[in-house]
């Protein structure tokens, strides 16, 4: 029989290109979502990529605990993917109550509930615990760093919560994947990223500016003691990235794993400045983009980019899709959602 998984925020960008690749790879997923910060556009879209019309969808908001509990009661979960998280860096900052609220409680339930029934746990933990890194590319040994947001603490302190919890349980285990910068759209340009008003990420405010409804990008400093001045990330594609969650989960329910709590870097572990992202996007697209340079953004780290070796070793893991690919793939999203 199938295993199942349960995906939390699966209706979300990255939740809803996981959802496709574990049905892809045979598992049975349950998508729950409390939908506050997206619509069904996705979970429509996935359905739509997999054929999977009867997929299983619960609106429900992980801060309750009896919903969690009776989810897990009324379902053999094999593994839960912990993605029902707010994700706003400046907006926990003006409302850190609102975050350590949600991000923590609701993660909380789950391990209680991943205790109690045996099920794996993997969380959606991010680079930013690295902070500003002495030494690059970060392994997942680097320190981590003193967080800059309440947002950026919550991660920190769910790995913390799920590190202790295998430690302290018996029969509990769970991967954190640290995610680079993940970007990019579903070849099918079924599913996407759809940010709610003015983007705060690069390739959304990119496609939106080529569409036309920005109508300029800034591009956040270019005096960062880097090659061209601008700041380095890892971009990560979409469908890279959900396909290392399959593999972390088959690694979990099939004994593969080497501790009972282990962690991964997600990323491609090359380099790329904010000027040659935005020239690689005009190049593979063949569109102008309007752009500025400004002044630096608070809380921006200079560059970070992964040492992935261990994701490729142990996970089976690793980057496949050329930033072309990926900077197409999100661009056709963004027209697509200008037809509808
Ligand atoms: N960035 C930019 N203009 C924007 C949004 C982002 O220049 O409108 C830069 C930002 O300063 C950083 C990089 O793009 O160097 C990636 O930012 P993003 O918010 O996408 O991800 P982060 O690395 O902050 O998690």
């Amino acid at each position: 029989m199938a295993k199942c998984v349960l995906v939390s925020g699966g209706a979300g960008f990255i939740g809803s290109h996981v959802t496709v690749e574990l049905i892809q790879a045979g598992y049975d997923v349950i998508v729950a979502d409390d939908m506050s910060n997206c619509d069904l556009t996705c979970f429509e879209g996935v359905k739509k990529i997999t054929g999977r019309e009867d997929l299983p969808f619960v609106k429900m908001n992980f801060c309750e605990e009896e919903s969690v509990n009776a989810l897990f009661n009324d379902h053999q979960i094999d593994a839960v993917i912990h993605f029902a998280a707010f994700k706003a860096v400046g907006e926990s900052v003006a409302e850190p109550l609102k975050y350590y609220g949600n991000n923590l409680v609701s993660f909380m339930n789950v391990l209680q509930a991943a205790r109690i029934k045996g099920s794996a746990v993997l969380f959606s933990s991010s680079a930013t615990v690295y902070g500003e890194p002495d030494i690059l590319p970060v392994t997942e040994r680097s320190p981590r760093q003193s967080a800059t947001s309440p947002y950026g603490n919550t991660k920190q302190i769910c790995e913390d919560m799920l590190r202790d919890s295998v430690k302290a349980y018996d029969g509990l285990r769970g991967i954190a994947l640290r995610y680079f910068n993940p970007i990019g759209a579903h070849p099918s340009a079924l599913i996407g990223e759809l940010p709610r008003g003015v983007p705060n990420n690069l390739v959304p405010f990119i496609t939106q500016t080529a569409i036309g409804k920005r109508e300029c990008l800034s591009i956040f400093g270019n005096d960062y003691p880097t090659p061209d001045g601008t700041c380095q990330r890892d971009y990560i594609d979409i469908v890279d990235l959900a396909k290392a969650h399959v593999c972390a989960v088959s690694r979990m329910l099939d004994g593969k794993m080497k501790e009972d709590y282990e962690i991964f870097n997600i990323g491609t572990g090359k380099p790329l400045s904010v000027l040659e992202l935005v020239n690689a996007f005009q190049k593979v697209n063949g569109v102008r983009l309007n752009y500025r340079f400004a002044p630096r953004r608070s809380g921006d780290v200079t560059a970070i980019w992964a040492d992935p070796s261990l994701a490729n070793r142990e996970l089976g893991w690793k980057a496949e899709r050329s930033i072309e690919e990926t900077l197409a793939a999100a661009w056709a999203w963004e027209q697509k959602l200008a037809n509808k």
